[in-house]
């Protein structure tokens, strides 16, 4: 039998790594597991708006970094025009491997355990986890960070989950496909696609040049379901660089990305807490959530540590419920709401509707749009910014958000 640590962290992804790093740094006493090593390379990319990551004093972390950000969403009457929107705010990828081995350095000596759980019974003051090893690990509560595929963590059924689905490659190409030093954070430029290509729910192209002739290109679907296929999502990148004469001439990688956007909050009540995907922390009109992991980390940790403390000792449900109400404060609950009713009134627009939002979601300041983005406006200000948007959308746009669009959902 291992000896009872203060909290149990299950995972070694970007959510397990930045929790238990502040935790250590809280003085506790952590005991971590996961199917893989900490140090085995993440397979996605992770990118973020810099100055999220300049508030948080970690732009170092940055591997990539572009000024000339872009969307094109079309424009005038018909919304076929190929302007930019200039985003003026700066975007980056980050270096997987910094940002790893800072949280790591943070981590201290603590070793992982290569284990895979299976089961976590909770036995009052204590929770065991059960691993397919046979091994059990104890600890006062324990935190599970296996992203949002866990198996431990209850959430209420709302019926189907939305997901952003995606399909990119980094690579070499005829001509470049998009400008030299350029991020492009949507093109929804419709212009390849026929009539009965249209009818289906839109997807843009999300990419960036790397420099020395490497760009990454991604075809990206919001959020959907059932979500849309790799096959699909692989043809649209073809014929809408083909329809710009551009052919890829080298694959160095292929990413295919799948997770959920509207995953319901996880029960509050129950007595394991969660971080990062298995909290559905994913940002639900972005799907980014790296930001919110820094972010938020060190308030989990810092609660978790004061309640640790408290005489006589708190059970694993009452350390659990101590959790989840900074976690998921009334706030962030009411904000979270705010952001899934927008991506459900989104998912029903059709593809015209969805480019006039976006162009209009980007006129308004900037503050505000990247705001709404990181989830860092307070639940006033969102409520603000969300009426804002409304009185400035065009008619179309506003009937959509109070009545929906045309559904992909059937
Ligand atoms: C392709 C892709 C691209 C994305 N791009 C971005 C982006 O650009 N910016 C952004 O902010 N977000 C992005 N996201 C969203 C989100 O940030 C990621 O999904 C992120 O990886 C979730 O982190 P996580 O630590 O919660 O889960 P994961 O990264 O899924 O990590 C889960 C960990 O738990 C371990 N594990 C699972 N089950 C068990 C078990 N039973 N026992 C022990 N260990 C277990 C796994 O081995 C892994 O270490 C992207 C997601 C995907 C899929």
């Amino acid at each position: 039998m291992n000896p009872c640590a203060d909290v149990l962290v299950l995972g070694a992804g970007p959510a397990a790594l930045c929790i238990v790093a502040q935790l250590v740094e809280h003085g506790m006493n952590v005991t971590a597991l996961a199917s893989h090593t900490p140090d085995q390379p993440w397979p996605n990319t992770y990118g973020i708006w810099a100055e999220e990551l300049e508030s948080l004093g970690m732009a170092s972390l940055l591997g990539y970094r572009w000024s000339n950000t872009v969307s094109y969403f079309g424009d005038g009457e018909g919304m076929e025009g190929d302007s930019p929107v200039e985003h003026n705010f700066d975007y980056g990828l980050f270096d997987q491997s910094a940002l790893q081995n800072s949280l790591l350095e943070r981590c201290g000596n603590l070793k992982w355990h290569v284990e895979t759980a299976l089961k976590v019974s909770v036995l009052g003051y204590q929770t065991e986890v059960l691993c397919s090893s046979g091994n059990t690990y104890r600890a006062r509560v324990v935190l599970d960070a296996s992203g949002h595929k866990s198996r431990f963590i209850s959430r209420p059924n709302h019926g189907p989950v939305a997901q952003q689905a995606a399909y990119g490659v980094v690579g070499r190409f005829s001509s470049p496909p998009v400008e030299k030093g350029q991020f492009v954070l949507m093109d929804f430029r419709p212009d390849h696609l026929n009539e009965s290509e249209r009818q289906k729910p839109p997807t843009f192209l999300y990419a960036m040049d790397f420099g020395d002739g490497v760009f990454f290109v991604e075809e990206t679907s919001l959020a959907c379901y059932p979500p849309l296929s790799r096959e699909l999502l692989k043809n649209r990148l073809k014929s809408r660089l083909s329809s710009r004469g551009v052919e890829i001439t080298e694959v160095i990688h292929e990413e295919h990305c799948l997770f959920p956007m509207n995953l319901p909050l996880p029960d509050r009540n129950q007595p394991v807490l969660a971080f990062g995907g298995s909290a559905s922390m994913v940002h639900p009109a972005s799907g980014y959530m790296v930001g919110a992991l820094l972010r938020r980390a060190p308030t989990l940790a810092k609660q978790l540590a004061c309640a640790m403390a408290i005489e006589p000792p708190l059970n694993s449900a009452s350390l659990a419920e101590k959790g989840w109400s900074v976690l998921w404060s009334k706030e962030l609950v009411q904000r979270h709401r705010l952001y899934q009713y927008g991506l459900d009134r989104l998912m029903s627009f059709e593809e015209e509707r969805l480019r006039s939002f976006f162009a209009t979601f980007f006129r308004l300041p900037q503050e505000e749009w990247s705001g709404f983005l990181a989830n860092t406006l307070p639940l006033p200000k969102l409520l603000f910014v969300m009426l804002r948007l409304f009185w400035i959308s065009p008619w179309k746009v506003r009937v959509g958000m109070i009545l929906g669009g045309s559904s992909f959902y059937s």
